[in-house]
């Protein structure tokens, strides 16, 4: 047996030789063989000796380069807690340091069964108190939870789940505060494994499938950023990412699509020498793929909190594939993998200031401590504490739910269950009733009001943060709507096909998709319910005798349709628009458009479609926010006037305004409103009249021009 370790030892000293130059070679050896002896006679539940356990911690811990007083403490970390070996004597034997190392982590003992919750959180405090006097204690913590999370498998069913719990809720936020990376993403992988078995084995399954394929359609987009890059004379490398199970898992389930979707978001890095070259790199990216709106990120300028730093865009690659691609220095990419232990290495003591920046936070608790003896309401506020972008909120049973900065009850409902969100009419925080776009905080307790049927609005994805939450709200409104769609499309056709003394139900659905020009009713409902096309021109083409003349109305034409706007109200039927799923289409209250006015539609989330003007001045407000521009006309017929204002200035004399009003009414045209300001012996006059389009708005002008002592009548 002492063979095989003497291999195993070699190994260990090989991969520190790597890095430490002439470290304390001695104490390695001295602590290696001490280890061994010490657990000679104890084996892990696996069947292998138990020493390999420490050995492989010390492993972890030297590929996280630490210096070797800490890997030395690694390989002794269990003989106190599992073995005869008294602290006293590890003191004598490798002095005061590794002594206090060792004591640190025997004091964090792994979970037993009895008062769990407690046990839980007091084991947390004591790791957050041995983090803030030492953090390499937590680091051979980190190396110890990172193997035994490895060898999980020959545990009970039951110490499996608890173990992969607590390494989900403490180890991988920790990992990722400390901003290591390699171990959030190892612990996560693991922990969903025994977590979520069945997920997990079809995820391997499938990404076993696929990979030959996904490593050649990467191959291919890295050889052609390659290529555009050495043309540039940008040296760089790049490496092909496979998607971490845990990303891929959360993924699925935060904004439920299907295994394809996800896997098919391909990731790529480039590691350039130069941060400049970071820069350079996007560019080349961008030339070569269209780049997918907003999700450039700029960390190198604003590093995370953590330290990272990096940018990150998302680009559309060959065959319409997204392709995810992170630009980094080298030194970046070392930091972004190796977080805190990258600060760590070559020192002996918390000197470096980057290190003491992310320990602030951590000896803020010790001051805390003094005056809170409660060990749960310690892990709940340390919790708030390591999650910076992110804040835990609580059910009224005191389930703890993990949310975005900025979340909402709404984000809460759906992070609780989809059914609850889509239920959801109010919200109690902190057992006040509150407004649902209201901003959650840490520590709020949240209690959602539901009804017993969906009752979704359409404006709350204008706030919900999550896209869970969003996901669910629009797949919803996307059925629902579609029912408007039917009810609205058949009375639309209904009320044509009565014109012409047909009753609907006398038609079969099979006349209508042969002749339609609509193979599938669904759509047709929703063209006729969009306006797309209208109920005339659908019976023309279904019953072409009906008429004498056939003339193609499609996308032109909407019939005469006189009706209030009420609330149920799709869109204004006067506007024809062209794209997909308008849900309302208003005229803007800035330029007030008339017919004959060109006009131009921007499509925003929150408030649906807004047409304006192509001349007014709000066009620029509307595109920094995002509105997305769509084609917009007038319908041919309109049977609806429109509110318009003019200004009409001239020069004051009794009876003028009288002049006005009585030329405007001769046209049969309504004024709604006039504001009139004399300036010496200048009157200005505001009048807001209501025409029918710009013709006649055009001669009620020159009529206006026409009355004695006007000087200019303006549109405004
Ligand atoms: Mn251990």
């Amino acid at each position: 047996m002492k063979k095989a370790f003497e291999k195993k030892y070699d190994a260990l000293v090989r991969q520190i030789n790597k890095y430490v130059q002439n470290g304390k070679k001695e104490l390695l050896r001295k602590a290696f063989w001490f280890g061994f002896e010490a657990h000679k006679n104890q084996v892990r539940l696996s069947g292998v000796p138990y020493f390999e356990h420490c050995v492989e911690a010390a492993n972890i811990l030297a590929e996280l380069k630490m210096d070797v007083t800490t890997i030395a403490a690694g390989l002794l970390h269990d003989v106190v807690e599992d073995t005869g070996v008294k602290l006293s004597e590890v003191r004598s034997e490798f002095g005061e340091d590794i002594a206090q190392l060792v004591d640190g982590v025997t004091k964090i003992a792994d979970l037993k069964f009895k008062k769990l919750e407690i046990e839980k959180a007091e084991n947390f405090r004591k790791l957050v108190l041995s983090m803030a006097k030492d953090i390499r204690v937590v680091m051979i913590k980190f190396a110890d939870r990172l193997h035994n999370m490895r060898t999980l498998e020959y545990l009970p069913k039951k110490k499996q789940l608890l173990i992969a719990q607590e390494t989900l809720d403490v180890y991988v936020p920790l990992a990722i505060r400390f901003g290591i990376a390699s171990l959030g993403w190892q612990y996560e992988d693991l922990a969903i494994k025994f977590i979520d078995r069945k997920v997990y084995n079809f995820i391997d399954k499938k990404v076993a499938e696929k990979s030959s394929e996904r490593m050649k359609r990467i191959e291919m987009m890295k050889e052609s950023i390659l290529e555009k890059m050495n043309k540039l004379n940008i040296p760089c490398k790049i490496t092909g990412r496979a998607k971490r199970y845990s990303s891929i898992y959360r993924k699925m389930q935060e904004q439920n699509i299907p295994f394809e979707e996800v896997y098919d978001l391909l990731a790529v890095r480039i590691i350039t020498e130069k941060k400049e070259d970071c820069y350079a790199a996007v560019g080349v990216v961008h030339t070569l793929f269209t780049p997918v709106a907003d999700r450039f990120k700029d960390y190198i300028a604003t590093p995370k909190s953590n330290g990272y730093q990096s940018l990150h865009t998302t680009v559309i690659g060959p065959n319409g594939r997204m392709l995810e691609v992170q630009i980094r220095t080298e030194a970046m990419d070392y930091t972004a993998e190796m977080g805190i232990a990258a600060h760590w290495q070559y020192k002996a003591k918390n000197t470096d200031k980057h290190l003491d920046d992310q320990l602030v936070w951590v000896r803020e608790f010790l001051d805390w401590d003094k005056d809170n003896s409660d060990p749960s309401e310690f892990m709940k506020s340390f919790k708030f504490d390591l999650a910076r972008d992110e804040i835990f909120v609580f059910t009224p049973q005191g389930r703890l739910i993990n949310l975005p900065v900025n979340a909402t009850p709404l984000d809460f409902a759906f992070a609780v269950h989809t059914e609850i969100g889509l239920k959801c009419i109010g919200a109690k925080v902190n057992s006040e009733v509150v407004p649902l776009y209201t901003t959650l905080h840490n520590g709020d307790e949240v209690e959602i009001l539901t009804s017993s049927k969906p009752s979704i609005e359409e404006y709350w994805t204008s706030f919900v943060v999550t896209s869970r939450a969003r996901t669910q709200i629009n797949r919803w409104l996307r059925e629902n709507r579609k029912l408007q769609y039917i009810k609205l499309g058949k009375e639309m056709l209904g009320n044509e096909l009565a014109k012409h003394g047909i009753e609907s139900k006398d038609i079969d659905t099979t006349l209508l998709e042969q002749h339609s020009g609509f193979t599938n009713l669904d759509t047709l409902w929703e063209a006729l319910a969009t306006h797309r096309i209208s109920a005339e021109e659908i019976t023309r083409r279904v019953f072409p005798k009906l008429y004498k003349s056939a003339k193609t109305t499609f996308f032109t034409k909407i019939p005469r349709i006189l009706k209030k706007s009420s609330k149920n109200d799709i869109h204004e039927p006067y506007i024809v628009f062209h794209g997909d799923y308008p849900l309302v289409i208003v005229l803007s209250k800035c330029c007030m458009p008339i017919p004959g006015d060109k006009i131009v539609g921007f499509y925003r989330e929150d408030k649906g479609v807004i047409a304006h003007r192509v001349k007014c001045k709000e066009i620029p407000k509307e595109l920094s926010h995002n509105a997305q521009g769509m084609k917009v006309d007038w319908a041919e017929k309109i049977d609806k006037v429109f509110p318009v204002s003019i200004q009409v200035v001239g020069a004051d004399r009794k009876h003028l305004l009288r002049d006005m009003v009585v030329a405007i009414s001769k046209m049969d045209i309504n004024v709604v409103g006039i504001h009139v300001e004399i300036q010496g012996i200048v009157a200005m006059c505001d009048i807001t009249l209501e025409v029918g389009d710009v013709q006649q708005l055009k001669e009620v002008t020159q009529n206006i021009s026409k009355i004695k002592g006007i000087q200019r009548v303006k549109r405004k």
